[in-house]
């Protein structure tokens, strides 16, 4: 299993000040911040970046959302790092969160639901990819 995995603080997040308070959370648990980066993203890369939901009917409005304006992209280490960290953000939707987790906290809605965790060694390696090689040329 590998040790890291990616993040996004996402637009409402970000832009309602809750960056310094998700990292704060994200440090607490036990995780190092090995890269990060504040971008905002079109929407073409927002696309890119979610082309797996492409079928689904909530894609064009996640790729709205998610180029609205500027976001935190980061890579975290710490042991089963994909699985630690999907526990600590909680639940797609935040009704259905968790206490203590990070969207019980700061999500709004299914939508801006405050952060991004990789659901897999795999996908973690290829997001974290895709921001931090791909980005200018998507
Ligand atoms: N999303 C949405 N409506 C839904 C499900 C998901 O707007 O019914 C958005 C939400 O921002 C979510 C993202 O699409 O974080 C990706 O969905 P996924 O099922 O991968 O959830 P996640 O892995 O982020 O928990
Ligand atoms: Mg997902």
């Amino acid at each position: 299993m590998s040790n890291t995995t990616f993040t996004m603080i996402k637009p409402d997040a970000f832009a309602d000040g809750h960056t310094g308070k998700i990292l704060d959370m994200i440090l607490s648990a036990g995780f190092s911040i090995k890269a990060m980066k504040t971008v905002h993203l079109t929407q073409g890369q927002a696309g890119a970046f979610y082309a797996v939901h492409r079928e689904r009917p909530f894609y064009a409005d996640l790729c709205r959302y998610m180029s609205s304006g500027p976001i935190v992209a980061a890579v975290l280490e710490k042991e089963h790092a994909v699985t630690a960290f999907r526990e600590l953000i909680g639940a797609t939707n935040p009704a259905q969160a968790a206490e203590g987790t990070i969207r019980k906290r700061f999500a709004k809605s299914i939508e801006a639901n405050a952060v991004h965790g990789s659901d897999s060694d795999e996908n973690a390696q290829l997001e974290t990819t895709f921001f931090f090689c791909q980005l200018e040329r998507v």
